[in-house]
């Protein structure tokens, strides 16, 4: 047994560990395994400083999980736009293929509790017609290995998978979609990384949600990953009390580049059952996406999305920096609040050649009176700029 499945077996996960461990009623607890079991492994048990932290939220099950009414168990309609087992086909040319309902955590928020714990969730048995719908998708370019954690799976297991899809000419990418560099680094081996890099081009999404988690186990398990060639990116998810803070998540940010980890994705926390206590405001996204743009490197800038309840995909956000617009100008705001115009080039006309054009331009330099944009700064956000015209002396 290699040392990360060690650590799997002895995560807690038992009521009794529940209530020894962390103080829960022994009913309470038994509602909550019920309700969605509890891995939490040594080595992530390990990151908790005190209770109710950003580590401990994560992962220790709360009774408040229990209250949520209103939460969906497949939040992103993935089971409607499964045409066969184990497989998502939600985007015109990549799949989301599960391949194990096992993780090395067990994410208190996560969206996909219908399938993830015990192993009848994802049933291993139906690979087979996985693999054919891909074969005969020729449009599909970009395979996501998902589960569960595609990275419980043995090295053999994982290598026959990706084998497979390597046969398939018409796919390009294969990533593989783990929290194990996170949550359990110990299960990037050397072993791992050789057999990874025979079936290139892999990337790997991790899932890093609080600078905590960066430890000198994590940094060496995304370096070992980096130097075999794996592109990693990074899919944080906003929650209250975890990481609803401009300050954490810029560390955060910063550290995974350090360790060669692209930010990519901030997500709105899914609407999924038993994890509404997570969800933080909108309001708060946006000022988090402001406090990193321009204030530090654009490699630490990710997505900001929300992840379209009923299936409509990821959909971006941004803070609002256009002030105006209209065919002849854009008016922008930069990260400071400085207000600048950039001029729109003239929409090209029917049978226009790039000379028609230089001499137009050279014309109407000659004879038009050329003006200068003043633009009055609003008092607040939400009002628009005064954009007045004046002529140029
Ligand atoms: S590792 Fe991913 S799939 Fe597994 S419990 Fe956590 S969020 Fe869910």
């Amino acid at each position: 047994m290699e040392l990360w499945q060690r650590l799997i077996r002895d995560s807690v996960h038992t009521v009794d560990q529940l209530v020894d461990k962390f103080g829960l009623d022994r009913r309470v607890a038994e509602n909550l395994n019920e309700f969605f079991q509890v891995r939490i492994n040594p080595y992530y048990l390990s990151l908790i400083r005190y209770p109710g932290d950003p580590i401990w939220l994560q992962c220790v099950p709360d009774e408040i999980e229990l209250d949520d009414y209103d939460g969906e168990e497949d939040p992103l309609q993935e089971d409607a736009m499964s045409p066969v087992p184990n497989i998502t086909h939600r985007y015109p040319d990549r799949a989301l293929f599960l391949t194990t309902s096992q993780c090395g955590l067990y994410c208190r928020f996560c969206t996909r509790k219908r399938k993830v714990g015990d192993s009848g969730k994802i049933s291993m048995k139906n690979l087979e017609s996985a693999f054919q719908y891909l074969e005969k998708h020729t449009e599909i370019r970009d395979v996501i290995l998902s589960g569960g954690d595609p990275l419980m799976l043995t090295d053999v297991m994982l290598e026959k998978i990706l084998k497979r899809l390597r046969s398939i000419p018409h796919i390009e990418i294969i990533r593989l979609g783990t929290k194990m560099p996170c949550v359990l680094p110990q299960r990037i081996t050397p072993k791992l990384t050789e057999m990874i890099k025979k079936y290139h081009p892999i990337y790997v999404n991790t899932h890093f949600n609080h600078p905590w988690e960066v430890t000198p186990e994590s940094i060496q398990a995304c370096t070992m990953l980096a130097d075999a060639g794996v592109p990693v990116g990074n899919q944080m998810v906003l929650m209250r009390g975890v990481n609803d803070d401009p300050a954490v998540v810029r560390e955060l940010m910063q550290k995974l580049l350090r360790m060669r980890v692209r930010p990519y994705y901030i997500y709105m926390a899914d609407e999924t059952k038993g994890a509404k206590h997570f969800k933080t405001t909108i309001e708060k996204g946006l000022e988090i996406m402001e406090n990193l743009r321009g204030w530090t490197s654009g490699l630490a800038v990710p997505h900001f999305v929300i992840d379209a309840p009923g299936g409509g995909g990821k959909i971006p956000l941004l803070p609002n920096y256009v002030l105006h617009h209209d065919k002849d100008k854009i008016v922008l705001r930069n990260f400071k609040n400085g207000v600048f115009v950039y001029e729109n080039a003239k929409p090209k006309e029917e049978g226009e050649t790039m000379k028609d054009r230089l001499n137009k331009s050279r014309q109407s330099k000659k004879s038009n009176v050329r003006t200068r944009t003043i633009v009055i700064t609003p008092q607040s956000q939400n009002e628009e700029p005064e954009v007045i015209e004046v002529e140029k002396q």
